[in-house]
């Protein structure tokens, strides 16, 4: 097996890898099982500072996106899709796919999202019954301040669905404190856990929202209201699947025991940024960076699939190229959960500066990780 240092699926510590393989029970009749679901939603909401409900729905990460929007939007709303890179944008697709009016508030896909400029872009535009935010966009990297975007729409009287799929637990999420109407996770990225599950956390606002409709929501696997009173009810709309939740649970026991686990992802991050700046390389982003992926241009004399087929053939390390606009124009290094590590970063950044001379590439000097 190679060393996947991707963005997401990460590799999977053991611990988890066992608990998946455990021998389960029927999760449609079985009561306890109800109990593990919810005390697994609850310890999942703790980890993020809030007191509102999380839902484990079957599904990887893009079926929470979609769930959020679906379950949200009526014919003609409109909504505001802050625009700055592939994921923000992307959600546009999905409101507009439910009825809705996307009105895209795009800014430079090399800057964080600006909090001043969108409070001057709110007290002219207006009518938005929420808003859809990226916390890391994983393509360019490129992390937004959801703690200052959030408190803001909220004063403008704005829900806001929140994609942090890729930024939860390397970079801090405190949803009640930034008053975050709906969060999307998924199980791959720094929770940890194998692909799978998509995992929903909803305020008593949106709830009260999503109640309200007018129309009936267009969907069923993506409507969260069929959730409504599950463990009052001991029902789920569908058979959970078990042994993803069994393993999910594991992977959040391992955040919570582990007391440096964001102090780590950011001394990580700064350090795997210094060696690449350090020998010259180009970071994507000006500003904005998450501390769970980093993102470099590619360097002059090579191309990103070279770049990615020496690292895989010779090193056996496996780094990611991106897509859409960014497809060949950079790198990216994921560096979240269980795959962050001195250890790991050491070992990708000695691979990495082996590739480059072997390729040719001109460094100001050898990419060391310090
Ligand atoms: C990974 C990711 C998702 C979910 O996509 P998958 O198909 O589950 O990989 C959604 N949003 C962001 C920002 C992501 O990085």
């Amino acid at each position: 097996m190679y060393m996947m240092m991707t963005p997401g699926p990460t590799m999977v510590a053991e611990n988890v890898r066992i608990a998946r393989s455990l021998e389960t029970g029927n999760p449609d009749f079985d009561l306890d099982f109800v109990e593990y679901y919810k005390e697994t939603c609850d310890l999942y909401s703790e980890l993020l500072h809030t007191k509102n409900e999380s839902l484990i729905l079957s599904g990887e990460g893009i079926l929470g996106l979609e769930a959020a929007v679906a379950s949200l939007t009526e014919q003609g709303d409109r909504v505001l899709v802050l625009d700055n890179g592939v994921f923000g944008k992307g959600f546009a697709d999905f409101v507009t796919m439910y009825g809705g009016e996307a009105v895209l508030y795009t800014t430079d896909y090399m800057k964080e999202i600006d909090v001043e400029q969108l409070q001057a872009y709110l007290k002219e535009n207006s009518g938005f019954k929420y808003a859809t935010v990226v916390h890391c966009d994983t393509p360019s990297g490129m992390l937004n301040p959801i703690d200052k975007i959030c408190p803001l729409l909220k004063r403008y009287g704005i829900l806001t669905v929140v994609d942090s799929v890729s930024g939860m637990f390397g970079n801090e999420v405190r949803v009640d404190e930034w008053g975050i109407d709906v969060l999307c996770g998924g199980s791959q990225k720094a929770i940890s856990a194998p692909i799978g599950l998509t995992l929903v956390t909803i305020s008593d606002d949106a709830k009260c929202v999503m109640k309200n409709r007018q129309s009936k929501i267009a969907s069923f696997y993506a409507n969260l209201t069929v959730f409504d009173s599950y463990y009052e009810k001991k029902w789920f709309p569908y058979s959970m699947p078990i042994s993803d939740i069994y393993g999910l649970r594991q992977a959040l026991e391992n955040i919570k025991a582990d007391d440096k686990f964001l102090e780590r992802h950011h001394t990580v991050a700064q350090k795997t940024r210094s060696a690449l700046k350090r020998a010259g390389i180009s970071l994507y982003a000006r500003n904005g960076y998450s501390d769970t992926v980093t993102v470099f241009q590619v360097p002059k004399g090579a191309t990103a699939e070279q770049i990615l087929d020496k690292m895989r053939k010779d090193y056996n390390i496996l780094l990611a190229g991106s897509f859409d606009v960014l497809a060949g124009e950079v790198i990216r290094i994921g560096h979240m959960g269980y795959n962050c590590t001195d250890k790991n970063m050491k070992e990708v950044c000695t691979a990495l500066n082996a590739v480059l001379h072997d390729l040719a590439v001109d460094l100001k000097q050898d990419i060391v990780y310090l």
